[in-house]
């Protein structure tokens, strides 16, 4: 299995590597009520490489935020069956990663529709079916599917936000540019004052940057911070305050520094970054306490991917992986 790969997978994978995530608050599998309608389930990461989901409540029917992977999409649909008996409408794949967008099938199979930015497509493009044919090896909910790729959302939006309001709801979904992927989405619900993430912000030590743009994502975290919201509910972590986005800026930043700075010195990739079987598993670099919620297993090859994107000058999805 190639590095990529491997990271690809999911975060189950970090079991094998046997290296643990705390996170004291987390309650993988617990829908919390966050306001009337409005729903936070925490998925499984560790055991079973689930993210989390959002369900919304419009007059008529549900609103879902992310598809998750199949069994995660099963285990959310289980749990939505216990809190409302209104049909799911739409599902938004915040991104196109297989924890938050393979489920699409198990989605659409219950006639909901799947909705993305245009990113999410042509990420998949990219990216398929080569990812979805690795995952169904490795994965039985992917694999029991026996599709030969991932299924696209059905419906997208590019240039405009899109806008669901039947008067008593309003969710606006937006796209602020390329940080965690390409196709990066942010759900807002304006009144509630809430928006929900994807992975572009997480709250702990989950950012997975291979296919990111690591220079461009405090930009566009910042933009979605001019937002008027006072709730966070990020792809991965517990639900929290503004300071889940204002940290992952932080955190972003932090990383291009330091890394910048061992550049500058002359440093080599080699004397940052210990490889074992051809992935980063460990660094010799330190970030600053005030990001350590953000700073866990995955910095070696945050690292790794702030280095290659700094001395190739690409972003890093630009690079070939
Ligand atoms: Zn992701």
């Amino acid at each position: 299995m190639s590095k990529r790969t491997f990271y690809a997978v999911s975060f189950s994978a970090l079991t094998l590597l046997g290296l643990a995530v705390t996170q004291s608050d987390a309650k993988p599998d617990e829908v919390k009520l966050i306001t009337q309608g409005v729903w936070f389930r925490e998925g499984d990461l560790m055991g079973k490489g689930h993210c989390n989901n959002i369900i919304i409540e419009m007059k008529d029917y549900l609103v879902v935020i992310d598809a998750n992977f199949p069994s995660g999409a099963q285990a959310a649909l289980a749990d939505i069956k216990k809190i409302s008996s209104k049909p799911v409408r739409y599902v938004f794949d915040t991104h196109h990663h297989g924890d938050h967008a393979y489920g699409n099938p198990v989605w659409s199979k219950i006639g909901a529709t799947t909705l993305a930015h245009q990113g999410v497509v042509d990420e998949m493009k990219r990216y398929e079916p080569k990812r979805w044919t690795e995952t169904s090896k490795q994965r039985e909910d992917v694999g029991s599917l026996k599709l030969a790729t991932a299924e696209p959302p059905k419906q997208t939006f590019s240039d405009k936000p899109f806008v669901i309001d039947d008067g008593n709801r309003k969710i606006e979904f937006h796209h602020f540019g390329w940080a965690h992927t390409r196709g990066d989405g942010f759900a807002y619900l304006p009144k509630e004052k809430i928006i929900c993430t994807g992975d572009a912000a997480t709250n702990g030590p989950y950012n997975y940057t291979a296919d990111a743009n690591i220079g461009n994502w405090p930009d566009v975290l910042g933009k979605a911070a001019k937002l008027d919201f006072k709730q966070v509910l990020p792809g991965h972590g517990p639900a929290g305050d503004r300071t889940v986005i204002t940290g992952e800026i932080e955190f972003m930043m932090a990383l291009r520094r330091a890394v910048r700075t061992q550049i500058q010195s002359g440093k080599t990739l080699k004397d940052l970054v210990t490889m074992k079987d051809g992935k980063p598993v460990a660094t010799s670099l330190k970030l600053p306490d005030s990001v350590k919620n953000w700073v866990g297993p995955f910095l070696a090859a945050q690292v790794n991917d702030a280095f290659e994107e700094l001395t190739m000058n690409k972003p890093h999805g630009d690079l070939p992986h």
